[in-house]
């Protein structure tokens, strides 16, 4: 009977543990595509939430890579799901990833770490659950990247928007303009969008 019980706790013993939270995720980083694209064992392609590095074939996209090749490959890290979109267009997770302490706690916010490294900046996606400005004032890290990011037009046009504008999210990140304000924008010969109001 003894042997049962022992059989018993040694198969208990072996099921994985329980996440804590049913949106938390972890897992091993497989492969890093560029510097807010990673690919993590059991989860699948990552993008990094409201930040973006510049594409490889772009200034700074390599080194971008490198940076996120050197801290997060092959090692373990915490994914925040998006529990709102879940996906962005390209089917890829958009998370927050966190590094791991020594003891198994989540540790430092890499979305943050990346844009602190001057690797990404912060595209706030209004779309997912995220706000990256909480990151920063959580963290104490860095002043406020975004404050000065609160219109964006495109240098094809004179309009400039809310960022969550649906003419805004049509921009190409190439053509990107950012706006501290409405006079800032105005002053750069830019006209508020009939659409979203820009104030
Ligand atoms: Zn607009």
């Amino acid at each position: 009977m003894r042997r049962w019980i022992l059989l018993f706790v040694a198969l208990a013993l072996l099921l994985p543990p329980v996440p804590a939270l049913f949106d938390e995720a972890k897992g091993i980083v497989t492969y890093v595509t560029d510097g807010d694209t990673i690919t993590v064992e059991g989860v699948g392609v990552v993008r990094l939430a409201d930040v973006d590095s510049p594409e490889l074939a772009e200034t700074g996209g390599p080194e971008a890579k490198e940076y996120t090749r050197k801290q997060l490959l092959g090692k373990l890290v915490f994914l925040d799901l998006d529990n709102i979109t879940g996906l962005d267009r390209y089917g890829r997770k958009v998370c927050i990833v966190s590094m791991v302490n020594d003891d198994g706690s989540v540790g430092e916010n890499f979305n943050c770490m990346l844009v602190d490294a001057g690797h990404a900046t912060v595209e706030d996606v209004k779309d997912n659950e995220f706000d990256p400005r909480e990151w920063w004032e959580t963290t104490g890290l860095n002043t406020d990247p975004i404050a000065d990011k609160k219109f964006v037009g495109s240098t094809e046009s004179d309009k400039y928007h809310y960022p969550e504008c649906r003419w805004a999210k049509k921009i190409s990140p190439n053509n990107e303009i950012w706006f501290s304000s409405s006079d800032d924008a105005k002053s750069n010969g830019y006209v508020p969008c009939k659409v979203c109001h820009p104030t």
